[in-house]
């Protein structure tokens, strides 16, 4: 409906909103509004009555009062429809914090709330345990600052709970706490709960299949070694994990460099190798080497700060650093308990300037477990096995690194 509305206001030429009077024009609009609010809406209640407000100068209220206690506020000259909260569920921006007020004797169990984090589609939905479920009324709310875009409240009718579903603007986990006159529902940073955040990086995926060697697809590989280290973090409580991606969806490149930057402490991009030559086998690990003076858009040896600046002195000085990890010092451990564990030749570690690299500004690294395109070692990776023992020596990495180098906080 904010849409539609946004939509209609800006259809009327300027000229015609200057020359008609504000009467006029309050007339048309709420006459208009009346029309829409009272059509049964998909996404939202009816309305029970419209009003127009003028706030003095040419600044022109209509507020459209709906059924579940909602309304929508469509002022000049912004011409910006603000959704105003209902009196059951503020919004502190300062705070960015949502509070529902336990007046009336309204009351919930916080703990029976279950958190859903689709933050793939940058969604986080809270489902809570309350037994009205038009408590909060219903409806997408803008909120539109720099954590959020809307909060869609959703009632459950079957079982008096209410969704919320917030759409995020950046990846956000949510806090519940309550005190004497409110529940309260606060956005904080993934790196305000965990130590320790990893972005894992399945390469390909979608209709970027990678390597394909007897008919198996390297993106399919890349995701089950990913799902396996998953399982593996998940039992760590310390330590969360984000995916680039746990199906196989496309993936814009340049996304997964970005949710490292944005959520992540380390990032590990997972691939499996190919030659037109059968006979190349093992495994390698990638890392980028940031070269003073040269033209890269992001350094490739970024700490943990993300600092992007070349005066920390050479990667050897940052890698003695207590507090930064390198990505040559990361691509270090990774190879080490890959070959430790899968046993594969060991090509080594290299300086390349993938874009999952160069555009890190964490320390990023890149593996190439083995070879799809030597059969002997397409037929171990294959294997749930190797898959298994693949995630455990990465997650092992993942240990030394938070060991040694444990993110500041
Ligand atoms: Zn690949």
């Amino acid at each position: 409906m904010r849409n539609m509305l946004k939509c209609l206001y800006s259809r009327i030429p300027q000229k015609i909103k200057n020359s008609i009077s504000h009467s006029a024009m309050l007339f048309v609009f709420c006459t208009l509004i009346t029309i829409i609010a009272f059509q049964p809406m998909a996404r939202m209640a009816y309305a029970r009555d419209s009003r127009p407000e003028t706030s003095g100068g040419s600044l022109i209220d209509i507020i459209v009062m709906l059924i579940s206690e909602l309304s929508v506020e469509f002022s000049e000259p912004q011409s910006q429809p603000q959704f105003v909260f209902p009196p059951n569920f503020q919004y502190n921006s300062e705070e960015k914090t949502f509070r529902i007020p336990k007046s009336n004797g309204f009351t919930m169990d916080l703990s029976g709330a279950v958190h859903m984090d689709l933050y793939h589609q940058r969604q986080y939905t809270i489902t809570l345990p309350m037994n009205d479920p038009w408590h909060l009324g219903y409806g997408e709310f803008a909120v539109i600052d720099d954590y959020f875009q809307t909060v869609y409240i959703s009632p459950n009718i079957a079982d008096g709970s209410v969704s919320l579903t917030f759409r995020l603007q950046q990846l956000k986990l949510f806090d519940l706490s309550e005190d004497e006159g409110y529940y309260i529902i606060r956005a904080i940073y993934p790196r305000e709960r965990y130590q320790f955040i990893v972005v894992i990086d399945p390469g390909h995926g979608g209709n970027q299949p990678g390597a394909i060697h007897g008919g198996i697809r390297e993106s399919d590989l890349n995701l089950a070694v990913t799902r396996q280290l998953l399982a593996l973090i998940e039992q760590n409580e310390h330590m969360r994990a984000y995916t680039t991606r746990n199906s196989d969806a496309s993936v814009d490149l340049w996304a997964r460099p970005r949710l490292g930057n944005e959520v992540g402490d380390i990032f590990i991009s997972i691939h499996h190798n190919a030659n037109t030559n059968r006979n190349v086998y093992g495994t390698e690990s990638f890392y980028f080497l940031y070269i003073p003076d040269d033209d890269y858009d992001y350094n490739g040896y970024a700490d943990y700060y993300g600092h992007n600046d070349i005066n920390h002195g050479t990667v050897d000085d940052i890698a003695d650093n207590a507090y930064a990890l390198s990505s040559r010092g990361l691509a270090e451990i990774m190879q080490r308990q890959l070959i430790n564990r899968i046993g594969f030749r060991d090509r080594g570690i290299h300086n390349r300037r993938f874009v999952v690299l160069r555009y890190s500004q964490i320390p990023a690294t890149l593996v190439e477990l083995g070879f799809m395109s030597n059969q002997q070692e397409l037929d171990i990776m294959r294997t749930e096995a190797f898959q298994r023992q693949a995630a455990q020596a990465i997650y092992n990495g993942l240990l030394e690194v938070f060991a040694h180098y444990p993110p500041p906080r």
